[in-house]
């Protein structure tokens, strides 16, 4: 048994994300959401992995994730893989697909950009060049955006507190 399975628990039902980047575990957490959620949730940050030398690790018991949030893991981190467990075991196991085309979860920062019209605002698109190294571009004002660029669009939260919107490296 690894070294990383013995100090973070099996849960019994619920979500594992795997293989996440180091660091962006917390990140993920709050862009997400699930950092409002009131299940029992272990994080693991820089845990020792064979595959990508440190990682992190989030697993949450009786949580699933939506379409939203899976494509909120994949841009932050395209290795990350998403177990559902049942019984404490692992039912599904996939990795988080990054779609070609992101679509209204990035804001573009150009002012001038179609959109951030104040008359008829529309909806963000962002055409995926690279995934990892992350490059993607407006298809409007075609500005290349980087990860670390990246203005991610506040969510609705419960509590209204107010999202981080940058990553900071
Ligand atoms: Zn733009």
């Amino acid at each position: 048994m690894s070294e990383y399975k013995l100090k973070i628990d099996k849960i019994q039902k619920g979500t594992v994300i795997d293989h996440v980047d180091a660091g962006f575990a917390l990140t993920i957490l709050n862009l997400t959401g699930l950092d409002e959620t009131n299940s029992l949730m272990t994080i693991g940050v820089n845990v020792s992995s064979k595959k990508y030398t440190k990682k992190d690790i989030i697993k949450i018991e009786n949580v699933f994730l939506d379409e939203i949030q899976m494509q909120q893991i994949s841009i932050l981190s395209p290795n990350a893989t998403i177990s559902l467990i049942e019984d404490f075991k692992v039912i599904e196991k996939k990795k988080v697909e990054m779609p070609s085309i992101i679509k209204k979860l990035i804001v573009c920062e150009t002012k001038t950009c179609i959109s951030n019209s104040k008359k008829e605002p529309i909806d963000t698109e962002f055409l995926v060049l690279d995934k990892n190294p992350l490059k993607i571009q407006c298809i409007f004002c075609d500005r290349i955006y980087r990860l670390h660029e990246i203005k991610f669009k506040p969510r609705r939260r419960k509590s209204g507190k107010k999202v981080k919107q940058t990553i900071e490296l």
